[in-house]
């Protein structure tokens, strides 16, 4: 049997007509996310606000200008890593995506993981955090990466919730300061491996972190 493998845009076309759940309804432009790929970074948030829904681009809006700050801090621009959302369509109103509509785009994120393939995946915010670190708390495990199976995933705060209130500015951006460093640590991935489920393993923590 030969096995086609899709590209990065394959996918971006199948989110941007995508029904599976309501969000496709009330949607103006889906957000299937952007970046090079394979790429050592991938950044995943939550999902598309008010301005992404608007230009069908991630983090284009405030939070998106203070995300571009955080990645100059440690000298990389927007064009040079992989952002993804959790769901690809705005929940109305900003709310927070429903169980059923983060898995409804379960298979579109997997799929851009693997075609991504980073190094390091860096989770925004308590939504992205949970498909790996389940029941958690980011204020716990910010800043330290952890592998699991052959991926290596670093929480840390969305870049929203330091709009709002100072302390967590301080927090993301000391955490995104240790990126570089992490990813001097990290063994590169394979390329030809697709990324595995989340696994239940007992997981593994960078020695000095
Ligand atoms: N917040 C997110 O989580 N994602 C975006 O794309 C924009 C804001």
């Amino acid at each position: 049997m030969i096995t086609i493998q899709r590209s990065i845009q394959d996918v971006a076309a199948e989110v941007r007509a995508c029904q599976r759940c309501v969000l496709g309804r009330g949607r103006k432009l889906a957000v299937p996310g952007e970046g090079p790929a394979p790429a050592d970074l991938m950044f995943i948030g939550e999902g598309p606000g008010f301005h992404e829904n608007e230009q069908g681009r991630p983090f284009v809006g405030p939070a998106g200008r203070f995300l571009e700050q955080l990645l100059a801090s440690i000298g990389l621009t927007r064009a040079q890593v992989f952002i993804a959302n959790v769901v690809k369509c705005r929940p109305p109103g900003n709310r927070d995506p429903m169980p059923e509509e983060i898995a409804a785009c379960k298979d579109f994120l997997d799929e851009q993981i693997a075609l991504v393939n980073p190094r390091l995946i860096v989770t925004l915010g308590r939504f992205s955090m949970a498909r790996w670190f389940q029941g958690e708390s980011i204020s716990r495990i910010h800043g330290q990466p952890r592998k699991f199976g052959e991926q290596w995933v670093y929480p840390s705060f969305h870049p929203a919730a330091a709009l709002h209130q100072e302390k967590f500015r301080t927090l993301i951006e000391a955490d995104f300061l240790r990126i570089p460093d992490i990813l001097d640590r990290i063994e590169p991935v394979a390329v030809s491996q697709a990324l595995p489920e989340p696994v239940e393993e007992e997981p593994q923590q960078l020695a000095l972190f």
